[in-house]
């Protein structure tokens, strides 16, 4: 089994359809994958039908999730949430608060870097988001489009995009308590991503990771890409102490990011313990 519980779709900030991602998905040899875009469902029904389109022999199971933006003392951090129920009004509500909320500080944004020099326009990011939730990585595309930095990644310096930067601009970001809390009343399966992940900014001391446990967390991403050997071995020691399951996963973004869908995965019996934790909503098999 290989199974891997964080990707996003172009309903967000990856760059794949979500019948594309169920493509490459099979293509990368997996049995399970997780949609997790950016405070959105909208991708999960397109990735249904792909997937119930999908071949007689070819088996692909997709969980639908969401990556929740949070923030706690001033901290970004962002909660992976599996299997809720999307009708859950509360929940929804929020979601919908941070993707409105996207909107102007994306325009802030790209007004921020027009003054700082750099040609970009709401438009282009607009077309380069397309329906998507609007994020940082499309504004990133625009001035890499702009022939102002030469990769999506390179925009995320202290000159421009990165937290604190010089054309950052803050979005309403919920509580990682109240997400946890929120996302467990929809039914669904909230998981820490990414917590040591030093490259992207500050991360959030054990003692925020232990509120979150005593919350309801159910688990902590350790196997990713922006964690080193040192801060997996950190992780992993942390969640034994508090009870928390492990997870592995890609964060693939298609062209968006060089990691490759697979390139990290969950054990089968963590899978199936997160599985075994929902409520709002079922695996999407064909
Ligand atoms: P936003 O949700 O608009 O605040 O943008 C955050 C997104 O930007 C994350 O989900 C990542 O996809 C991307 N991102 C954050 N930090 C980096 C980085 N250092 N390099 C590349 N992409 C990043
Ligand atoms: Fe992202
Ligand atoms: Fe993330
Ligand atoms: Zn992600």
């Amino acid at each position: 089994m290989r199974i891997d519980l964080h990707a996003h779709s172009n309903a967000s900030d990856g760059t794949d359809t979500p019948a594309e991602l169920v493509a490459a998905a099979v293509a990368a040899g997996l049995d399970v994958v997780a949609l997790t875009d950016h405070d959105t469902v909208s991708g999960h029904a397109d990735a249904a039908e792909a997937v119930h389109a999908l071949p007689e022999g070819t088996r692909l199971t997709v969980v639908p999730g969401a990556e929740l933006s949070c923030v706690v003392d001033g901290i970004s951090m962002h909660l992976l949430a599996y299997l809720f129920d999307p009708e859950e009004p509360e929940f929804a509500r929020e979601r919908e608060l941070v993707r409105t909320d996207r909107f102007r500080r994306g325009r802030a944004i790209v007004e921020r870097c027009r003054e700082l020099g750099a040609e970009i326009s709401w438009e282009q990011v607009r077309r380069i988001a397309g329906a998507g939730s609007v994020g940082r990585p499309h504004i990133a595309s625009a001035l890499v489009e702009a022939g102002v930095v030469a990769t999506v990644s390179d925009a995320f310096t202290a000159d421009w995009l990165a937290n604190g930067g010089r054309a950052d601009v803050r979005k309403h970001e919920t509580d990682p308590v109240e997400a946890v809390r929120l996302v467990r009343a929809a039914g669904g399966v909230p998981v820490f991503a990414h917590p040591g992940a030093v490259k992207r900014g500050l991360t959030v001391s054990d003692q925020v990771i232990a509120d979150l446990a005593a919350a309801g967390l159910a688990a902590l991403e350790v196997d990713h890409t922006d964690h080193d050997e040192e801060t997996r071995a950190r992780l992993r020691g942390l969640a034994g102490e508090l009870g928390l399951l492990v997870t592995g996963s890609s964060d693939y973004h298609g062209a968006r990011k060089t990691v490759r869908l697979g390139e990290y995965t969950t054990e089968p019996a963590v899978y199936e313990a997160l599985l075994a934790q929902a409520r709002g909503a079922k695996p999407i098999e064909r």
